[in-house]
């Protein structure tokens, strides 16, 4: 029997927060159990020679929505599918109660077993689970969800508030299936996450959707008296200062309650601003800023296809914002990178801005937008490349050293790249049940041509080839490392 399951032999490994090196990497056993200068071939059961190219550790994309539109086991089977082509081996998916997803209210003890269930066996990456605490019942749950479920992240909706004012939508109490979901819903929410903070003694967090419910509703009403259509009108119908906002009344009550923050899709050079303002206002506070591949990338203007494909909360906005925050990327204020990931199928795009379906596909361009928009195009260091869209997500929802770097002992979860590689977004190439993409037409160099989990080859130049066997991740890691099996001598 051979000494390792894998090698990944010649190429120039990146480690995050040290630098891209020459080195050979071994796996056994699912896990990294070497890194040398050379390793044979011979020891090694399966070999792949990375002349050429560059060994990330594999992507965690931390913002990603299994199950919205669809049932919970084909999205996860096709959308973590579609995960791979991004060189992407773990997700962490949004789940919460109320209309899409399982379109039902309830308790987290009877409702996320189910979730679980459906999704156990459906997964090409591995995957977790941030919940959205959407009741003040399931506020008494957070406790059990940290330390029985392996849930370290939840999630709170600042739109949801009065959407049920709003004249566009069925949303409100009907949407969230809730009671009162309000500021003081979200300040006893908080709460309860510092108790399980201190408790466990990790990094517990809270994500927010940072848009203003009231703004919202009276902007749809001059946007639309004025007659405004597509991308354009949906942006201006959820202008910047109304993602400013939300931020600054989230982050007076996080630091009342001392909650660590994750500030989720910046999508503009305002909102970006606005969590650089809460972290001088409240220096005490951990804030984590995030924004999305096509905030990055997309505005109203150049969405392929329009409101029919790009429309999205919050909405695609203009060049100087997409400009903005790749400076904040670059000046290392934006702290990770995710897709925001929602299987939209065009169905559900029609019948105008205002009632079609928000959100779109995007987890299979992650390290090719990175290193194509961020390396080659802006000079971003490759080992930056690894911490936003790896490192970072995985430290920062409890996964960290597990996932997110390339260390003996971590899993052996890799995307192999080749910076040369060039292609044209199409949306077969995505592998995704998603029936188009906004991203059509662009053009970008640097793919995975390999994507590793676990030591097993997952997918192989523009081929699936692995299983959905991907495991549920228990966070925080720390909590639940002593429970998993050892790795086999
Ligand atoms: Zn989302």
């Amino acid at each position: 029997m051979a000494k390792y399951d894998l090698a990944i032999l010649n190429g120039t490994v990146v480690f995050p927060y040290l630098g891209p090196l020459r080195a050979d990497v071994a796996a056994r056993g699912g896990k990294i159990v070497a890194i040398e200068d050379e390793i044979a071939p011979a020891d090694a059961e399966q070999v792949i020679d990375a002349r050429g190219k560059l060994v990330f550790p594999g992507a965690v994309d931390s913002h990603f929505h299994i199950g919205i539109y669809r049932p919970i086991p084909e999205d996860a089977r096709s959308e973590t599918m579609s995960s791979l082509v991004g060189g992407v081996t773990t997700v962490l998916s949004y789940f919460r109660t109320g209309h899409h997803y399982l379109d039902k209210t309830g308790p987290y003890r009877e409702i996320y077993p189910e979730v679980l269930a459906l999704t156990r066996g459906n997964a090409y990456t591995d995957y977790g689970y941030h919940i959205g605490i959407m009741t003040s019942a399931q506020i008494d749950e957070i406790d059990w969800l940290v330390g029985e479920t392996g849930v370290s992240s939840f999630k709170y909706f600042m739109f949801y508030k009065g959407l049920n004012l709003a004249a566009s939508s069925t949303a409100g109490l009907d949407y969230t299936m809730s009671d009162i979901y309000d500021l003081g819903h979200l300040y006893r929410y908080m709460q309860a996450i510092v108790r399980a903070n201190q408790k466990y003694q990790q990094r517990i967090s809270l994500s927010l959707h940072c848009e203003h419910a009231e703004i919202i509703r009276t902007m749809i009403d001059e946007v639309k008296a004025l007659g405004l259509q597509g991308l354009e009108a949906y942006h201006r119908a959820r202008p910047p200062f109304q993602e400013r906002l939300a931020i600054a009344e989230a982050v007076l009550l996080a630091d009342v309650t001392q909650c660590p923050l994750n500030l989720l899709h910046l999508s503009s050079a305002e909102a970006l601003q606005g969590g650089m303002k809460a972290r001088l206002d409240y220096p005490s506070l951990d804030i984590q800023l995030e924004t999305t591949l096509h905030h990055l990338c997309l505005t109203y203007e150049t969405a392929h296809g329009g409101i029919e494909s790009g429309k999205v909360n919050p909405p695609l906005r203009t060049k100087e914002d997409n400009e903005a925050l790749w400076a904040g990327v670059l000046r290392g204020e934006i702290n990770q990178v995710v897709s925001d990931h929602a299987c939209c199928m065009l169905e559900m795009k029609r019948g105008g801005v205002w009632e079609a379906q928000p959100g779109f596909g995007g987890t299979s361009l992650i390290y090719p937008v990175m290193v194509s928009e961020g390396h080659h195009k802006r000079g971003l260091p490759l080992a930056r490349v690894a911490e936003l869209v790896s490192a970072q997500p995985a430290r920062n929802y409890g996964l960290y050293p597990r996932k997110g770097t390339i260390a003996v002992g971590s899993d052996a979860d890799f995307a192999i790249i080749d910076p040369e590689l060039e292609q044209t977004v199409t949306t077969e190439l995505l592998l995704s049940a998603q029936n188009h993409t906004p991203f059509e037409g662009y053009r970008l160099k640097g793919w995975p041509v390999q994507t590793i989990r676990a030591g097993k080859l997952m997918f192989d130049r523009g081929k699936v080839v692995g299983q959905p066997d991907g495991v549920y991740l228990k966070r925080p890691d720390a909590l639940y490392s002593a429970q998993r099996e050892p790795v086999p001598a």
